[in-house]
C-alpha cells in the first residue's frame, strides 16, 4: 500500500507528458525537433521557442520518444491499483490530434496501451487477491459522439433500438442505465472485448476525417469487493478516457496564449479541460454538467478521485503553438 500513501501525499491529480517521435513525413517537410529531454530528469523538459529560447515545464513524469508502452505502463500501475484499495479514478490522455492519445490509451495489437495493460494487470491482483477479500472486474465501452452516446459493445445494427441516456443515480453519482457490463474472467475476453469496442466504433481510429475530431471513447472498468471475514463490500470504477484532438481551428496564434484562448474544435474536451482547471485551481464550483463526457466522469474526477493526465505532445516545430498551448495548460493542473 506504499504507493497510495504516496499518492495521497502528492494529491489527487497527476500529469505526466508524453511526447511522441517525429514522424517520416515531418522529418522530409524539414520541420525539427523542439522538444529537449534530459534521460537524467524525468520530470522536466524544455521546448525550443523560435527565436531559439527555451521555455522549461515540469511534471510528475516525462516520457520521450524513446519510451515505450511498458515504461509509461511502469509509472502508470501504482496509480491503477488505487482502483482496489476503493478510489474511484479516471485516466485520460489529453492533445492535439496525432499527438498519440490513442497510441497511448488503446495502443495498437502489438503495442498495447494503458486500457489493455491495466485491465491485464487488474485481473491478475483480482485472481492473486487473499483469502480474504474477493474481486470481481468487469467493463463496460461507451463512446460520446456529438454529444450522443453508442454502446460499442453492441452491434451497429442493433444500436438505434436503445437509446443511451446518463441518469443521476444518487447525489453526484450518473450511471447510464441499459449499458452492457461484461464480466471479466481471463485476458482472452478483455482483448476480444477490447477488438469489439474498437470494430463498432462509429468512426473507426485510422479514419483520420474531420468526424474523428468528435469522438470520444470511454472504458469504465468497475471492480466489486467482499471482504469474506467482515461481509464489507465496495465498489469503484475507473474510467478510461480516448479523447478527440484538442487542436484550435487556426495554427497561426501566438506561442504562450493560455488553454482559454484556444478554440477548442470539440465541445467535450473543452469541458473536460474546465473541470480539470477547476479542480487545480480548487473552485468550489466544478462545471461538470457542461457536456456528456464529464458527467460521466462526475464521480470519477475531483473529490477523493485519482486522475491521471496524459498531456500528449508533438515534437515537430510545425505544432509548436499547439504544443505550448496544452504546456501552459498541463503544468498549470498540478
Ligand atoms: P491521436 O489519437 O492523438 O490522434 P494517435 O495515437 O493516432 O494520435 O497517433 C498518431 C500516430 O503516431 C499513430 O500512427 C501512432 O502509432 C504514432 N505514435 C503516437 N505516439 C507514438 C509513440 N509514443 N511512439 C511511436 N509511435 C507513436
Ligand atoms: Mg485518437
Amino acid at each position: 500500500r506504499l504507493h497510495n500513501e504516496l499518492i495521497k501525499l502528492k494529491g489527487n491529480i497527476r500529469v505526466f507528458c508524453r511526447c511522441r517521435p517525429l514522424k517520416s513525413e515531418e522529418i522530409s517537410k524539414g520541420y525539427s525537433f523542439v522538444v529537449e529531454l534530459d534521460p537524467s530528469r524525468d520530470t522536466e523538459l524544455q521546448i525550443i521557442c523560435l527565436d531559439s529560447s527555451k521555455k522549461q515545464f515540469k511534471f510528475d513524469h516525462v516520457f520521450g520518444p524513446k519510451d515505450d508502452q511498458e515504461a509509461v505502463f511502469v509509472e502508470t500501475l501504482p496509480i491503477v491499483k488505487s482502483i482496489l484499495d476503493g478510489y474511484n479514478m479516471c485516466i485520460f490522455g489529453y492533445g492535439q490530434t496525432g499527438s498519440g492519445n490513442t497510441f497511448t490509451m488503446e495502443g495498437t495489437t502489438e503495442n498495447g496501451g494503458v486500457n489493455y495493460k491495466a485491465l491485464e494487470e487488474l485481473l491478475k491482483c483480482s485472481k492473486e487477491s487473499s483469502s480474504i477479500i474477493r474481486y470481481e472486474l468487469s467493463v463496460s465501452m461507451l463512446e460520446v459522439y456529438n454529444e450522443k452516446i453508442r454502446d460499442p459493445l453492441v452491434d451497429n445494427a442493433d444500436q438505434p433500438v436503445k437509446k443511451l441516456e446518463i441518469k443521476q443515480v444518487a447525489a453526484g453519482i450518473q450511471d447510464v442505465p441499459g449499458l452492457v457490463e461484461a464480466q471479466i474472467c481471463s485476458i482472452d475476453e478483455v482483448w476480444e472485448m477490447l477488438k469489439t469496442g474498437a470494430r463498432n466504433r462509429s468512426v473507426g481510429s485510422t479514419n483520420a476525417n474531420k468526424l474523428s475530431l468528435l469522438h470520444c471513447s470511454m472504458v469504465r472498468v468497475t471492480i466489486k469487493s467482499k471482504n469474506l471475514v467482515s461481509g464489507q463490500r465496495s465498489r469503484s470504477h475507473m474510467w478510461l478516457v480516448d479523447i478527440a484532438g484538442s487542436e484550435r481551428v487556426a495554427k497561426t496564434e501566438v506561442e504562450d496564449q493560455s488553454l482559454k484562448e484556444c478554440q477548442f474544435i470539440d465541445k467535450s474536451l473543452l469541458a473536460l479541460g474546465d473541470v480539470i482547471s477547476a479542480l487545480a485551481s480548487k473552485n468550489p464550483h466544478i462545471p461538470y454538467r457542461n457536456s456528456k463526457l464529464t458527467r460521466l466522469l462526475q464521480s470519477s474526477l475531483g473529490g477523493d478521485c485519482k486522475t491521471l493526465m496524459f498531456a500528449q505532445i508533438s515534437p515537430s516545430s510545425a505544432d509548436l503553438g499547439e504544443t505550448l498551448c496544452l504546456l501552459n495548460f498541463a503544468s498549470r493542473v498540478r
